[in-house]
């Protein structure tokens, strides 16, 4: 009988050239061997430097390895070199990824201190005019890539795609015997303006080892077969990310979607989940989002994880939810402290349940678990320690006490 052997985690990683976005002494590989990196963008005014270094702190602590700010005008330009002081007397080393459209070409070239203080420019091909000019523009961009040693990523988007490219893909096509539809143009106009636009990049003296690439489109299965391709025709590295994702939950499902496809085939060096904050939402939801995608999908670990039920009509009260999101709550809170004292912590997974049917099992297979008990059950709450059961909680202070002995469980376990 031939057995067939089901495939257990993802497939092996795209080979891809590995690439130094440094500052400092933070150095973070992008490519290569290199773990999946998480980055992010704030969404202040670049000329404002305090509010700026301020979001760029916040995302830098909730997770984000690079963060990119925007560079558009002689103002924002001017303030990079202030943000990144702020930032090195705040002791945060994160490497700023400084993003260009229209203007980059004069902005870095006029402000050598700001080309200086970014880690990375990201390059739009699609933004920087037509024929012999964008040519021009984009030569003087590579040339000050060389001259302070920093790496590119050409980001092509759809929102954004180099017309002229696109126009001469459609005349073509529509010679073709069989014209491809137009969408399918489209999609191979994004990954040849990408790879054409790296080759020229090396051409103009940038090491093949300083450059990303990405082509954001904002349909899930556009950035799959797009992101397929590009996989298939370079190994430079890529950066991931669903653009215009949305709202809320919208946000988060379309970019979970098709970026779990892509990095369960290997495909994927670096991500940023680009989600449309709530009015006066927290911009670090994006960090957290990309963080709990490779986490789930074993990729990488960030933040001890909580298993929870979803609860239903055998939950007497909302006790369950409430435990559960307190302690992931506290152990996210814990994580700046813990990884340093206790290295391994983030690997721990903790199960909290809502009742008898799943909650012992689950508990068991959790590093540490507590099923509470569901309607008609006895009041107590049985807590698993490394699949065995131990105490038993009751009364009105079962969260205090199961978060002491999950404390106590990290410190014994964890610790030096
Ligand atoms: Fe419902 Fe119990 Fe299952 Fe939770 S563990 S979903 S409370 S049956």
């Amino acid at each position: 009988e031939p057995v067939i052997q089901p495939l257990i985690g993802p497939s092996a990683r795209h080979r891809t050239r590995k690439v130094l976005v440094a500052w400092g002494d933070q150095k973070v590989w992008i490519g290569g061997d290199a773990p999946v990196v998480v980055q992010s963008m704030t969404n202040t005014d670049t000329a404002d430097a305090i509010a700026t270094a301020i979001q760029v702190k916040e995302l830098a602590l909730a997770g984000s390895e690079i963060v990119r700010i925007t560079v558009n005008t002689p103002e924002a330009a001017r303030e990079v070199i202030a943000i990144r002081e702020q930032l090195d007397r705040m002791g945060i080393s994160v490497p700023l990824a400084g993003d260009f459209h229209y203007n980059g070409h004069k902005l870095l070239t006029q402000f050598p201190d700001c080309a200086q203080a970014l880690s990375k420019y990201r390059i739009n091909p699609g933004n920087m005019g037509g024929g012999k000019k964008r040519d021009d523009n984009f030569a003087q961009m590579i040339e000050v890539a060389c001259r302070h040693q920093k790496p590119v990523r050409i980001g092509v988007n759809w929102g954004s795609l180099d017309h002229e490219l696109l126009a001469r893909m459609m005349d073509e096509n529509v010679k073709l015997a069989q014209p491809r539809d137009g969408r399918a143009v489209m999609r191979d106009a994004l990954v040849v303006s990408a790879i054409s636009n790296a080759e020229r990049a090396q051409e103009l003296g940038l090491p093949g080892d300083a450059i990303i690439l990405s082509c954001k489109v904002s349909h899930v299965q556009d950035l799959i077969a797009v992101y397929r391709d590009l996989a298939a025709r370079c190994d430079y590295p890529l950066h991931l990310g669903l653009t215009e994702a949305g709202m809320g939950s919208k946000g988060i499902v379309a970019s979970t979607a098709a970026l779990s496809v892509l990095l369960q085939e290997g495909i994927g060096d670096t991500i940023r989940i680009s989600l449309t904050p709530e009015p006066g939402g927290d911009r670090t939801r994006e960090v957290i989002v990309a963080q709990e995608i490779l986490q789930t999908m074993g990729l990488r670990a960030f933040t001890p994880m909580v298993v929870a039920c979803p609860g239903c009509g055998r939950t007497s009260s909302t006790v369950f939810q409430e435990l559960a999101d307190r302690i992931q709550t506290y152990l996210r809170e814990q994580m700046p402290l813990w990884k340093t004292q206790y290295p391994g912590v983030e690997s721990m997974n903790v199960a909290v349940m809502g009742c008898v049917v799943n909650g012992p099992g689950e508990s068991r297979h959790a590093d540490i678990g507590i099923s509470l008990p569901g309607t008609g059950e006895v009041p107590s709450a049985p807590v698993f320690v490394d699949g065995e059961r131990t105490v038993t909680l009751k009364g009105d202070h079962i969260a205090e006490e199961f978060q002491k002995i999950v404390q106590d469980y990290v410190a014994r376990r964890y610790g030096a």
